[in-house]
């Protein structure tokens, strides 16, 4: 089994990708992607390093070397074992000889196929296991009584010849099958001609194609967003020295609501709001106080047409900030006395205005079109408003050279943008866990005046970078974990060992614990265990446990997981082409499973199932000359046909696979079958593993509403015209409850089911992804789906897809401190009670939110502790606890907790609350809800911890200054506020990618990361620094990249130079440029490149891979584009950053009088 060790060369694997780096063989880990800097992208990129790593200190040992307990590696005879009585249920072909087309031309009819299958295979074949006994013969084929036979075609029809030979026959042959079960499943003449019409995808570039297209790929991952952007902002440290940084958590007083300041212009930067009057500004951001407030707008209205300040646009440092840095920027905007625009209830003056948008928020001015000389007195400008650009590059200059060190309680990390590596020094990485406070208030009067919700954002499963280890595996033999007595937290570091050892004292329940003889340890003079160092459990916040056999199923150690791949094979998804790749790259693909450690081969089993209104079930068991299928007509009442040569591992069947994979689009190549059926299809997958006594995950790619006549049959209900009133939610709810139904059986069985979408039209996301979504699994959508534009992001999710760390059967329960406790859970995931979150499987890119609440008073002194642990069946069929723990603490004084929110997690939970809500209440109450919990928390900070200025001003606290930017992108996002071009579908699919999201990618969901490609340096692998996301911030003649994990555009202003265009597209003019285009052409020359190089450093830092969308300024696709500049009026109707800022400081203003 030497293919794991290759490299992978071949063309499919030739490119950078998350999946390979990351999951592959320590063979490959290590080596930079060529153009990625390793240290920037290492999350992305490493191999496990926990692996490998160096002797660990004695006691305890990396998972790497960790010997296979209890997990068979044969997987033949685990599989035999299972199935003890199918001896003989499916005879070998009895060609061995492969006679391909002859067997096929010589293929009866279905019936006769029925017969002989009958009759010889039937008795003995009968299924002896529970499962399959359990089912009604109905549609038995292998029961002798059950009449209609539809079912299974024996052996000898089984053997495809070489595809291209016998496919007539094959296709002829399939077809007698069907119709010999149900009639109504027979293959229309070929003159009927349906089909073709309804399925044909539209145009490329036209609007309705991108805009379902739109978020197809979701993505994300861990990563923070690494990028070495900070040149330009050292510059303000110079300038004003001794002003505070941001981390110094100041509040910040935002300008245009500062009474007329005294003066204007640049001045030190005193931060505090203490002062009360204007102040200069200080910090290169605009988010300093005392900035001036600009005049009227002398340029444009929100249009790129109207070139921006130069000071934004051009020179070294494109980012907005500099022109806060240098001061008022230029004549363009004049310092202005501030106005106190709150006085009539009024917002203030918005500077772009954008034509045709009526306010957003009663009250708000409807700014004319008129292009003009600005008519209205006073507005706010945007460089003094807080910037999240600004507060990114603060953070990563400030604390990106630094490890993190996780020894101190309370730390607030770095942000999720910023670059860093962890040392655990006995708290959890942040990139385990984050939360919206590493402070909490000690009652929970405090915490409700303050609405500050307290939650932790927990990835037990996430990838580390490689210079990070891996948490080691602790085996304590077949004792197992040492557990406090009482409320069964186990052993951690802030546990308190007294009685000179013999003792621990809980620091969860404050139980106090035998410790177990073989487990005890002296202490030194400080009460420390002197093997303190030596043990994980003691000394660091990540660990892992053996788990003994009471921690399994039916005190059972579990089998090897398996893999099924179960591919829609109707008309659709063969001609798009969809078959056919598919199979191509899991030819490839499964030699790519996951492995644990240094197995040589992966212990996951594979099985396949091709459908259409029936399921084709195949057997590929090594001793097979060729693949036999088994057609299960009778969907109602699913059952799996065959155990033994169904689920098999790769290597052995290797040849059979190969043969199956090649004659399956050989097979359908001549359907004429649109109509699918979905849930029979996750039940044979369900079934498939109770069958085989294991967990595992269901591959399933499919393309259409299932309206075929079966169980989970759905309708088309989808209603745009529900929008906006009390019957939305219903468009986010399931249309039946039979699939909740399903995810509960599935995930009883640890059966995690991935869905691959490849819709031409509506297919009703919100219900078919209910199994997806309660058993942990990920959702993938290609609309109007491709194969030249869209096979190379479908391939690399499926690759990442398969490849990626993932364990089965999980259960996760968060222990708490006394006085808090973990009361409500968010993400992809199923509950059967209220402490317990159950995942048929949880990868390494899946989160889960948790939110705590009071139940008592906490104390200073000993802060608060969380216990996340996690039990789950490693891909080896290992079973293992990972522990997380993280200490936090806890405040008399609200300013405490203020100083230490996280308001990047703050807006995850939100977001997750907030999608959530939808499907129980209006969207509008939801949007209300989130507005004015957000202004109750920036109100409670100007009541209790500003000092006393102006009503007129607004504070905001320094860690919460991107609050309002944040919310307002939550509020207008699609789920919440959709606009006319985002289908029922991308809502519901939003919704759900969002649930599972980290830190990171909600950051960069809801504010995408705009770069200026013109502005990059092609000598450095550095990106060039982000901006704004603001049209004003666009330049005509530069050339921008967008991105927000699910997308990529790359905007090209009409006054783009020919040279520039010539050299990233290889056309000689700006009308040349094909906006239809889902690569850069490959050039050489330095800017081609170093493009191609970031759109690559990107791809590779989400979890999914991003479609690329060229957009033309002035073309249609510019709206789309629009769409993403989040700081701008949306379509929607959303507002732009500036009228929403003004809007929660009136409500802010209204809670406060
Ligand atoms: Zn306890």
């Amino acid at each position: 089994m030497s293919v794991n060790q290759q490299a992978h060369t071949g063309p499919p694997y030739g490119q950078p990708q998350p999946g390979y780096q990351g999951y592959q063989q320590p063979a490959y880990g290590g080596q930079p992607l060529p153009g990625v800097p390793q240290s920037q992208y290492g999350a992305y990129n490493g191999p496990m390093p926990g692996y490998q790593q160096p002797v660990p200190p004695q006691g305890y040992f990396p998972s790497l070397g960790f010997p296979l307990k209890g997990s068979p590696v044969s997987l033949n005879s685990d599989t035999s074992s299972l199935a003890p009585n199918f001896i003989g249920s499916l005879r070998a072909p009895p060609t061995s000889g492969a006679p391909p087309p002859a067997s096929g031309a010589s293929l009866p009819s279905g019936h006769l196929a029925y017969s002989q299958f009958g009759h010889g295979d039937v008795q003995n074949g009968i299924p002896a296991s529970a499962a399959p006994m359990q089912r009604p013969p109905a549609s038995q084929p292998f029961l002798p009584g059950s009449a209609p036979t539809p079912v299974s075609q024996t052996a000898t029809f089984q053997q495809y010849g070489p595809p291209p030979a016998s496919v007539q026959q094959l296709s002829n042959h399939m077809a007698g099958m069907t119709i010999g079960s149900t009639t109504a499943s027979a293959p229309p003449p070929a003159g009927l001609g349906y089909g073709p019409t309804t399925s044909v995808p539209p145009v490329s570039g036209s609007f309705s194609a991108t805009g379902s297209g739109l978020y197809t790929p979701y993505t994300a991952s861990q990563g923070p967003s690494p990028t070495s952007v900070s040149q330009g902002l050292p510059l303000a440290q110079p300038l004003f020295p001794g002003q505070p940084m941001s981390t110094q958590r100041l509040p910040t007083q935002v300008p245009g609501f500062a009474p007329p300041p005294s003066s204007a212009g640049i001045g030190p930067s005193s931060y505090p709001p203490s002062t009360g009057a204007p102040r200069p500004p200080t910090m290169p951001g605009p988010p300093l106080p005392g900035q001036t407030v600009a005049g009227p707008p002398t340029s444009q209205p929100n249009h790129v047409s109207s070139p921006p300040p130069p000071s934004t646009m051009s020179g070294p440092h494109p980012g907005p900030p500099m022109s806060g840095l240098h001061g008022p920027p230029p004549p363009t905007h004049p310092p202005q006395p501030g106005y106190q625009m709150q006085q009539n209830g009024s917002f203030g003056q918005v500077r772009g205005p954008q034509p045709n948008y009526g306010g957003a928020y009663p009250g708000t001015p409807n700014y004319g079109s008129q292009p003009g000389p600005p008519p209205p007195p006073k507005r706010l400008d945007p460089d003094s408003i807080p910037s999240p650009i600004q507060v990114i590059e603060d953070d990563r200059s400030n604390r990106g050279s630094e490890p993190f060190v996780t020894g101190v309680r309370g730390q607030v990390p770095p942000l999720v943008t910023t670059n860093f590596l962890v040392k655990d020094q006995g708290n959890a990485s942040p990139r385990y866990i984050r939360c919206t406070s590493y402070n909490i208030p000690c009652t929970s009067d405090m915490a409700k005046q303050s609405q500050v919700p307290l939650a932790a954002v927990i990835k037990p499963l996430a990838t580390l970078p490689p210079e990070e280890t891996l948490p080691y595996l602790v085996d304590h033999g077949e004792s197992g974990p040492v557990r406090c007595n009482r409320c069964k937290a186990y052993m951690c570091p802030f546990m308190q060992f007294i009685e000179g050892g013999r003792r621990f004292q809980c620091c969860f329940c404050s139980c106090v614990t035998e410790v177990p003889p073989h487990y005890f340890q002296h202490l030194d003079h400080t009460g420390k265990r002197v093997d303190f160092y030596d043990r994980p459990e003691l000394s660091l916040g990540s660990y892992e446990f053996l788990a003994t056999v009471d921690y399994c199923k039916n005190n059972k150690f579990p089998s090897p997981p398996a893999f099924i791949f179960m591919i829609d094979v109707s008309y659709n998804a063969v001609k798009s082409g969809l078959v056919r790749l598919i199979c191509e790259e899991l030819k490839s693909l499964l030699d790519y499973l996951p492995r644990e450690g240094n197995m040589e081969e992966s212990a996951i089993r594979v099985g396949f199932v091709t459908y259409n209104k029936v399921l084709h079930f195949y057997n590929v068991k090594s001793s097979l000359a060729q693949p036999q299928m088994m057609v299960v007509s009778d969907v109602a009442d699913m059952f799996v046909p065959l155990l033994d040569g169904f689920l098999v591992n790769v290597n052995e069947s290797r040849t059979v696979i190969a043969s199956l994979l090649d004659q399956i689009p050989e097979m359908f190549a001549d359907t004429r079958e649109t109509e699918t059926v979905f849930a029979p299809v996750i039940q044979a997958g369900l079934e498939a593993l109770k069958a085989a006594e294991c967990a595992g995950k269901l591959f399933i790619f499919h393309t259409s509403l299932p309206i075929a006549e079966a169980p989970g049959k759905l309708k088309n209900r989808d209603d745009k015209k529900l929008i906006n009133t009390d019957k939305e939610k219903t468009l986010f709810q399931p249309q039946t409850s039979f699939y909740n139904n399903l995810a509960k059986d599935c995930v009883a069985q640890g059966c995690c089911v991935d869905l691959f979408l490849f819709p031409n039209q509506y297919l009703d996301v919100a219900t078919l992804g209910v199994v997806t979504y309660q058993t942990g699994g990920s959702i993938y959508k290609y609309a109007y789906f491709q194969l030249e534009t869209d096979q190379d992001r479908f391939l690399n999710d499926l690759r990442r897809d398969v490849q990626k760390e993932v364990g089965f059967d999980a259960v996760m329960r968060v222990r708490t401190s006394t006085g808090i406790r973990a009361t409500d859970f968010f993400g992809a995931f199923y509950m059967s009670n209220t402490t317990d979150v159950e995942m048929a499987g949880l990868d390494c890119d899946k989160t889960i939110t948790v939110e705590f609440k009071h139940d008592d008073k906490l104390s200073e002194d000993s802060g608060a502790l969380l216990q996340c642990a996690l039990l789950y069946t490693s891909c080896a069929g290992q079973r293992r606890l990972r522990i997380h723990n993280l200490s936090l603490n806890c405040c008399t004084q609200l300013a405490d907790l203020y100083r230490n929110c996280e308001t990047d997690t703050l807006i995850n939970y939100l977001a997750k609350y907030a999608y959530r809500g939808v499907l129980s209440s209006p969207v509008k109450t939801v949007r209300d809800a989130l507005i004015n919990q957000c202004a109750q928390i920036l109100a409670c900070y100007r009541k209790n911890c500003a000092s006393p200025s102006s009503a007129g001003q607004l504070i905001l606290p320094e860690c919460m200054k991107l609050l309002p930017v944040y919310l307002n992108c939550v509020l207008k996002s699609d789920v919440l506020q959709p606009g006319p071009e985002v289908t029922t579908d991308d809502r519901a699919y939003i919704r759900q990618l969002v649930t599972s999201m980290d830190v990171a990618e909600t950051n960069v969901f809801f504010y995408p990361r705009l770069l200026p490609l013109t502005k990059a340096d092609v000598d450095s692998d550095s990106l060039p620094a982000a901006i704004r996301n603001s049209e004003e911030r666009l330049s005509k003649g530069d050339i921008y990249l967008l991105e927000n994990g699910l997308n990529i555009f790359v905007w090209v202003g009409v006054n783009v130079q020919q040279g520039l265009i010539q050299t990233l597209f290889g056309v000689s003019s700006f009308s040349q440029i094909s906006s239809a285009l889902s690569t850069l052409p490959v050039l050489e020359n330095p800017f081609s490149k170093k493009v191609r190089s970031i759109v690559d450093m990107l791809q590779v830092q989400r979890s999914r891979y991003m479609k690329l969308i060229i957009v033309k300024q002035e073309d249609k696709l510019e709206m789309l584009f629009k769409h993403f500049l989040v700081e701008d009026k949306s379509l929607s109707g959303g507002a732009s950053y500036v009228d929403f800022l003004c809007h929660m400081h009136k409500e802010i203003r209204q809670l406060l009088s």
